[in-house]
């Protein structure tokens, strides 16, 4: 049965665009297409998937304003965010059309074999169930490597993105991708089931929440078929007493910010040293109050709309229970439709909402830690597991208690970030897989083993 999906502007609620979703017979026309087209495409050369990739980085860069407005439209991120994920995504394409051919080199190993040697070689049609967050670059960074192994894709967008899923559907059309090696499917979460059960997909890689990751993880389970796994997260941001405040508070607002707060890797719980907490928090507070709410698309916004209302009225639910468990208001704390005021929650404790649970939008939360090792504590009190950012000019202590983090990354001295050099990835509930760099490229492929004697 066919459904709407409606692109509408969080920030003043009109809506841009009405698509019919697809029907089940043109899902399934698409999966057929998708495993043709891998058949061909697997035979391809690396040098010609390459040139096709580089073709994809030079619309990006052409198309960059346009795809940036459109981003702005549909989900509320400040417009000069926008154009920054786009060149993302293009130095995306170039780093992998630079590094493909020693990523995928195959591995001579010594046996007592004559020769034995593993290659990375691709699995076929793999489905991509994507978030509106960041609404380019989780898609590129998903489909770029994984068509270059020789792998066909399926997008499923997050539904309030129809426009860029049929933009970025567009872009690959444009840069030469033969018909079938990638396509979107305009279809809502509750049928992803019906592509992931379909025998020609081969694996599935799903970033979101929680809720979905377990739905995807389940159906994929039942049909024992790999998936890659990129999930919410609860940062921490640790700040040490001999941590330079002049250096990081400028990183501190936009760790918690960029993107209206709406980031996974955000820096969601600051940890501060008791010697050092009250001097943080007045900082945080007055560059918060400094932070420029209103129209996305005006270049000195630094706060736009969140991207629906129901995410905003979420968050105001997490800040009132929090309050009432205890925590203490101290900056912002309005909400009107989906634009959510910068706010800052002080006291913030495990066993309140705010600490416990991910926090998505520009709500920053202040807990006090005794000392550095009560703050890794406090850091890996938490389900989830994307990353951390620890701030101190101790480097070499730095470096001990990274160790002691139970998360896919940290960062010293410096906000999460995602970059294509750099593996991405969580662990607990924020998933498992990874993207990005060396390990990012062999997620989809069959790592087969060769044996002469
Ligand atoms: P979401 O509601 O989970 O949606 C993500 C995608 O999953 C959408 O395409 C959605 O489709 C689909 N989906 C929803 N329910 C599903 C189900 N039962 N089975 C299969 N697919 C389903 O998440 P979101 O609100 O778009 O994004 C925010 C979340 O993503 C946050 O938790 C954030 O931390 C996480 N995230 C993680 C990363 C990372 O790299 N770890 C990066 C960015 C975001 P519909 O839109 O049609 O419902």
């Amino acid at each position: 049965m066919s459904k709407e999906i409606k692109s509408k502007n969080p920030f003043n609620q009109e809506t841009i665009a009405t698509y019919q979703s697809y029907p089940e017979e043109r899902v399934k026309n698409i999966i057929e297409e998708g495993n043709l087209a891998f058949k061909a495409w697997r035979e391809e050369s690396l040098d010609t998937r390459i040139e096709l990739i580089q073709n994809l980085q030079t619309l990006l860069e052409t198309d960059k304003e346009d795809l940036a407005k459109l981003a702005v439209q549909e989900m509320g991120k400040p417009y000069t965010q926008a154009i920054s994920e786009v060149e993302k995504c293009a130095w995306l394409c170039e780093h992998y059309a630079d590094h493909a051919a020693e990523y995928l080199d195959s591995d001579m190993i010594e046996t007592d074999g004559q020769e034995s040697w593993v290659t990375y070689e691709p699995l076929g049609l793999i489905l991509a169930v994507m978030p509106w967050n960041f609404p380019y670059w989780q898609v590129m960074r998903f489909a770029v490597p994984t068509l270059l192994v020789g792998n066909t894709a399926i997008l499923k967008h997050a539904s309030n993105v129809p426009g860029c899923s049929k933009a970025i559907e567009s872009l690959f059309k444009r840069a030469g991708f033969p018909k079938g090696v990638f396509s979107q499917v305009r279809i809502g979460g509750s049928r992803v089931k019906e592509v992931i059960d379909h025998p020609h997909v081969k694996a599935a890689s799903l970033t979101g929440s929680e809720k979905a990751g377990k739905s995807l993880a389940a159906a994929a389970g039942e049909q024992l078929k790999k998936c890659v796994l990129e999930l919410g997260g609860s940062n921490a941001f640790i700040v040490l007493k001999d941590a330079h405040l002049d250096s990081i508070m400028d990183t501190a607002v936009f760790a918690r910010t960029q993107n209206n707060g709406q980031s996974c890797i955000a820096a969601k719980r600051f940890i501060v040293e008791a010697p050092i907490y009250d001097e943080f928090k007045n900082r945080l507070v007055e560059k918060f109050k400094e932070l420029k709410m209103g129209d996305p698309m005006n270049e000195d916004t630094d706060i736009g709309p969140m991207a629906r209302v129901d995410l905003a009225e979420e968050l105001e639910e997490q800040m009132k229970k929090s309050i009432d468990a205890g925590a203490e208001l101290i900056c912002g704390g309005n909400r009107k439709d989906a634009m959510f005021e910068p706010t800052i929650l002080a006291g913030v404790k495990p066993g309140m909402a705010a600490f416990d649970e991910e926090t998505f939008g520009p709500l920053a939360t202040l807990t006090k830690a005794e000392s550095a090792d009560d703050a890794i504590e406090l850091a890996n009190n938490t389900r989830f597991g994307l990353g951390a950012s620890i701030c101190t000019q101790n480097i070499d202590l730095a470096k001990i208690l990274a160790q002691q983090i139970d998360d896919g990354a940290v960062f010293i001295n410096e906000l999460v970030k995602s970059d294509p050099r750099l593996p991405f990835g969580g662990t607990k509930i924020s998933g498992y897989g990874r993207e990005l760099g060396p390990l990012g490229i062999k997620e989809f492929v069959n790592a087969k083993t060769y044996y002469v004697k």
